[in-house]
């Protein structure tokens, strides 16, 4: 396994002076906004990336009312200050199975499915001029799919990038965003290779990997016997010079594994993923491990509490009820530094949307946390004793699940 890269990302056109650190992450929406925060409550939490990744099931159908407002996406939407990332799917959700084809994929909505050929997908780029915006791709591939159909799923994808370039080239819109080619190729070598070869070889200012499973959901790619050498391979053929984005693999040990491997941007689903659950992020980033969160588990174990464990606290489970301590002690952020664990129990029991504001608040301040941790462990040298930390704490969960 690798030893990871620190890097800068830096963009062209109006963003010039932006550069971004790698690895990082970028901030998960929905239907363009923080799940469950406003633009005021995003200010409390701090860390908050700078890229927000926006997907387009949800937005594609309101590309006209976005094209006559006439600035794009970052102003329509409240994330004034944040680069735009447009993405194809929800990163958080699972994508029905078997509706691409030769000449578009389908992406879902509120108002149901939308088929996007290459000409309508620039036309809903050109309205939502996007700093970056993830190629066209056919990526309903997963372990299990036949070889004949990841020749397909790369060539589709292949097809739809020299469309798209074809008509981003005299778009006077769209000069200022970065086009990201997507890999793809299930989980054949073979493939895989081809499509990050073929794809290098074209104009594009960074790579998506994708199309290890149908949809995004919270599989564990690297349980996968071979995936790490998969990846490794697939990243092998892709230039060192441009930004390789993955937002599939999405516990802290996954980054940081992926991350091992040569990939520098993520998603952050994760946390809303939980939150959903009613589950919040209690994992301990200090190298050597040292905050009170180091002891949570050990408390944890100590009274038997289940619903502790080295990553997640389910703040469902009724051990919470008369539990007033904050859900991480030691953690900074607005939800731990004014409610009790029994507290937010309660608010999920009513099912009180306040139990959901907290959790993002808390997961999104752990998760950006987080990348800061990882990114200075590399600085630190200490990339090896982070890892085997939450290897440490990862076992620990699965005990209590067992
Ligand atoms: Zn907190």
């Amino acid at each position: 396994m690798g030893s990871g890269r620190l890097g800068h990302i830096r963009l062209p056109g109006r963003h010039e002076s932006s550069v971004i650190e790698t690895p990082m992450c970028t901030l998960f929406t929905k239907v363009g906004s923080a799940p469950y925060l406003g633009v005021e409550m995003l200010k409390r939490i701090s860390n908050v990336p700078e890229i927000a990744a926006m997907s387009l099931g949800g937005l594609a159908p309101h590309h006209e009312n976005v094209r006559e407002f006439g600035k794009g996406l970052g102003e329509f939407t409240a994330i004034k200050s944040s680069l735009i990332f447009t993405t194809l799917h929800d990163a958080s959700a699972a994508v029905t199975s078997g509706k691409n084809d030769r000449n578009g994929v389908a992406v879902w909505g509120k108002g149901g499915k939308l088929k996007l050929d290459p000409s309508l997908y620039v036309k809903v780029q050109e309205a939502f001029r996007p700093d970056w915006f993830q190629a066209l791709s056919d990526g309903d591939t997963d372990r299990g799919t036949a070889k004949k159909r990841l020749i397909k799923s790369v060539n589709n994808t292949l097809d739809f990038l020299d469309r798209t370039l074809e008509l981003t080239q005299e778009s006077e819109v769209l000069k200022d965003s970065s086009l990201i080619g997507v890999i793809e190729g299930g989980f054949d070598e073979e493939e895989r290779q081809r499509s990050a070869k073929e794809t290098s070889a074209r104009p594009v200012h960074g790579f998506l990997i994708e199309g290890f499973e149908k949809g995004h959901s919270a599989v564990d790619l690297f349980s996968v016997e071979n995936f790490s050498t998969l990846l490794s391979k697939t990243v092998g053929c892709l230039p060192e010079d441009k930004p390789r984005i993955m937002e599939t693999v999405w516990s802290p040990l996954q980054v940081l594994q992926a991350f091992k491997l040569g990939i520098d941007v993520f998603s952050s689903a994760y946390p809303y993923v939980l939150a959903e659950k009613g589950q919040a992020m209690v994992a301990d980033y200090t190298i050597p491990r040292q905050s009170p969160s180091a002891k949570l588990e050990k408390e944890g174990l100590a009274d038997g509490c289940l619903s502790c464990s080295g990553f997640i606290i389910d703040l469902k489970n009724k051990s919470n009820f008369e539990d007033f301590r904050p859900v991480l002690p030691g953690c900074k952020c607005y939800c731990c530094a004014n409610f009790t664990r029994s507290y937010i129990h309660h608010l999920l029991n009513t099912s009180e949307l306040l139990a959901y504001v907290l959790l993002m608040i808390h997961n999104f301040h752990q998760y950006f946390e987080f990348f800061s941790c990882l990114r200075k462990s590399v600085k630190e040298g200490t990339l090896d004793e982070l890892q085997a930390s939450l290897e440490i704490q990862n076992n620990v969960r699965s005990v209590h699940e067992t």
